[in-house]
């Protein structure tokens, strides 16, 4: 019996990351080479692919060296003093900031000077240490506190004036489940005369992938989930599929994947995180193919 193998429609690289490879790529046609602050993308093959059309990857440290030089800027957003640098080292930046991240830079700059004034807080869900947020904070004058999750509100005030904003890329269910907790100690205290004002700032391509994800398993056997080892989006929605099946692996790329995780199987699964292109997802289809025949 022909074994079913699908892609998830839902999977693929998301605007923003597209975007700013494409600037990449028509920069690398006319020159050749092109230095790109932090890796473009959370992902090795794909980054290993711009490498090889002469992408080079420089850190912050690094910035100065590009005197006289263009430097582009990934989807994620920088903070202003990458700005200030690269203008005083004569650095020609390249914009490839998503420009869903460029408005929630400003509408978080804002609240921020609005909770400066009215003694407030602003609270930012999110990774400390993820790009768009180190960006965020940059931005930010005033009373700003970033949480990872439920345990971090404990060390927080909640009698003040409150303004919520997630990182982009978190997905909206959970988004929802802190604030929820916000909401309850906000209650429980008997602080609720405190204006308190959430905003949807959860990325629509992210915010209901982990849902369309679970539909895209319904009665699937295997599992194969493409993504790069470091990509948070990727281990969260490997978490999340996994779940939903009854064998799930987590390759980089199509030289991982092995015969015998597809014996007795009727179907298998292929996705991907929002920074997994599509080429990858094709070949690594095409590997399960050769595999089993
Ligand atoms: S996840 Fe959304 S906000 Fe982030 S880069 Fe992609 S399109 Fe832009």
């Amino acid at each position: 019996m022909k074994i079913d193998i699908q892609i998830d429609p839902g999977a693929g690289l998301c605007f923003g990351v597209q975007r700013a490879i494409q600037m990449a790529e028509e920069l690398l046609k006319k020159q050749d080479s092109l230095a790109c602050l932090g890796d473009l993308i959370h992902n090795e093959e794909e980054v290993n692919r711009l490498k090889s059309k002469g992408l080079q990857v420089v850190s912050h440290c690094k910035i100065v060296e590009q005197s006289g030089k263009k430097l582009l800027l990934r989807a994620h957003g920088e903070p202003p003093s990458t700005f200030r640098i690269a203008e005083n080292y004569d650095v020609e930046l390249i914009d490839a900031t998503c420009p869903i991240v460029s408005r929630l830079q400003k509408k978080v700059a804002k609240a921020c000077e609005q909770m400066m004034v009215q003694k407030g807080q602003v609270i930012l869900f999110g990774d400390i240490n993820h790009a768009e947020i180190i960006a965020l904070k940059g931005f930010c004058k005033g009373e700003l506190h970033i949480v990872r999750d439920i345990s971090d509100l404990e060390k927080l005030n909640p009698a003040k004036p409150t303004i919520f904003f997630s990182q982009t890329t978190k997905y909206k269910s959970d988004y929802l489940k802190v604030v929820k907790a916000y909401r309850q100690m906000r209650k429980k205290g008997e602080y609720t005369e405190y204006p308190l004002k959430v905003v949807s700032s959860v990325c629509k391509q992210i915010a209901k992938r982990d849902l369309q994800l679970i539909d895209f398993l319904q009665n699937k056997d295997v599992l194969v989930f493409v993504s790069g080892k470091e990509s948070s989006n990727g281990n969260n929605l490997f978490r999340v599929g996994a779940k939903q099946v009854k064998k799930a692996y987590f390759i980089s790329n199509s030289n991982e994947l092995k015969a015998d995780w597809f014996m007795s199987v009727k179907n298998i699964a292929i996705s991907g995180a929002t920074s997994t292109p599509l080429w990858l997802l094709k070949k690594t289809y095409s590997r399960i193919e050769e595999l089993l025949s």
